[in-house]
């Protein structure tokens, strides 16, 4: 599915409607360049599944866990140095304790999408146009 939104809002709306979506264990991997609008999606996917703080980007901590309906487990990959560190914060465990997990920088752990993800890859149109391309991905190939 392609989604072209014309701001911040729409991109939102779009991580909100996501969200509503969502059952525990879904991961959601994100893909796009630095100010694609990667943490505006999650702040609507926070809103879909029911959490009304402010979500802002992880990146200086890795992850920041916001409890909901379904907790939201919000994973920022930027500043990880090599894949292994992954296993060092618990993502296996994250991705048992029945919340969503939204990863943003994917790009860098791509071993980390043994199970069936769902794929947000959005590009920067110029201006505040984005291409949001949302499918379904990861899982081990047979
Ligand atoms: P990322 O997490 O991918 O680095 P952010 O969500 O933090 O990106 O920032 C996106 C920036 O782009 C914000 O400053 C936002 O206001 C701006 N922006 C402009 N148009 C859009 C749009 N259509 N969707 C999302 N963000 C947009
Ligand atoms: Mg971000």
């Amino acid at each position: 599915m392609t989604i072209i939104t014309n701001n911040e809002s729409e991109t939102i709306l779009e991580g909100k409607k996501l969200g509503q979506t969502l059952l525990p264990g879904a991961v959601v991997a994100l893909y796009g360049d630095l100010g694609a609008g990667k943490t505006a999606f999650t702040r609507g996917l926070a809103a879909g599944l029911g959490i009304d703080v402010c979500v802002s980007s992880p990146t200086f901590t890795i992850v920041n866990e916001y409890d909901g309906k379904i907790p939201l487990f919000h994973f920022d990959m930027y500043r990880l140095e090599n894949e292994s560190e992954l296993y060092d914060i618990g993502w296996d465990d994250y991705q048992e304790r029945g919340g969503v997990c939204a990863v943003e920088w994917s790009e860098k752990v791509p071993g980390a999408f043994l199970t069936e993800t769902i794929v947000v890859k959005i590009e920067n149109l110029g201006e505040e146009s984005r291409r949001l391309e949302i499918s379904s991905g990861g899982g081990i190939q047979i």
